[in-house]
């Protein structure tokens, strides 16, 4: 990969192919038209997924699925202007009632199930050839508790430590420490009750009422953690290509797309992210990624 030394770069890592366009993708296509590069690490090939979209839910959808996730991500991939890696873990899986503590049995191939400081093998040296100066991925809590987005939250982080010391992983390339690390929170409870209200306020049905009204622990309020929102409403349109690219797993009249645009660009512009560690000083809060990078 070519790295001149002027470019900033960004790595974004996630579990599935889809969630990069689900998560943080405004983001990355803003910075892609500012002249940053673009990484996106998918750790799992989405094996395990189910067809989440009723007009792709057919039986020769259902044989190939691996591969059609591939072209999917593939399409993404171009709308959003990224270059992606795939890290080669298998799909967890989602059993039903699923937490960390639950004891419910995954399949022995798991990406859940690899320990995290051979996982975060391929990560490293992902990061040592690429060179990010800031590094995304989940919260604790994987964002929403799947066994991968934990998983992807616990090998991010320790890829992010390890990266820059030469002492571990030494056959794993020459060491590169990222500056920055955030933990993307876009479906904070704040943001939700914003367009929901927007919604209301429009005199059209929210797709929210449920879930506010439901007791989602996992969605509980992280608002107070949020450090950096990034302005990204001009790009909320690529995002959206870039999201129903993933066919099998976006109905595109479903619940994702259910909050007209112009309502979301007006409720909620940003993405916002938690800086959890840094190596160079800007003021908080921030308004990009690369603040104290520039
Ligand atoms: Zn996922």
């Amino acid at each position: 990969m070519s790295n001149a030394s002027n470019t900033l770069r960004l790595m974004c890592v996630h579990a599935h192919p889809d969630d990069e366009s689900s998560k943080g993708a405004a983001t990355m296509a803003r910075y892609v038209r500012e002249g940053v590069e673009v990484l996106v690490v998918t750790c799992t090939g989405g094996e395990r997924g189910d067809v989440l979209n009723p007009k792709m839910d057919r039986p020769e959808v259902q044989e190939n699925l691996p591969r059609i996730r591939t072209e999917e991500m593939n399409r993404a991939r171009e709308i959003l202007g990224v270059r992606q890696h795939w890290l080669g873990f298998t799909d967890s899986g989602l059993p039903e009632g699923w937490l960390p503590d639950s004891g419910i049995a995954l399949p022995d191939d798991a990406f859940y199930l690899v320990p995290t400081e051979k996982a975060a093998a391929p990560l490293v040296e992902i990061m040592r050839s690429f060179k990010p100066h800031v590094v995304t991925t989940y919260d604790e809590e994987g964002g929403y508790p799947h066994p991968d987005h934990v998983k992807t939250h616990e090998i991010s982080v320790a890829a992010f430590r390890a990266a820059g010391d030469p002492e571990q992983y030494p056959d794993r390339g020459e060491a590169w420490r990222p500056s920055k690390l955030y933990y993307g929170h876009g479906f904070g409870k704040a943001r939700v009750e914003a367009l929901h209200q927007a919604m209301v306020d429009a005199g059209l049905e929210s797709p929210y009422g449920d879930w506010l009204a439901g007791d989602q622990d996992w969605a509980r309020d992280k608002s107070g953690r949020v450090t950096t929102r990034v302005e990204c409403a001009d790009y909320f349109h690529i995002r959206d290509e870039a999201l129903k690219a993933h066919a099998t797993q976006v109905d595109p009249d479903g619940f994702w797309f259910a909050v007209p645009r112009e309502i979301q660009q007006k409720a909620w512009p940003t993405e916002d992210y938690e800086l959890v560690e840094s190596s160079v000083a800007s003021r908080l809060p921030e308004d990009d990624l690369f603040a104290g990078l520039r």
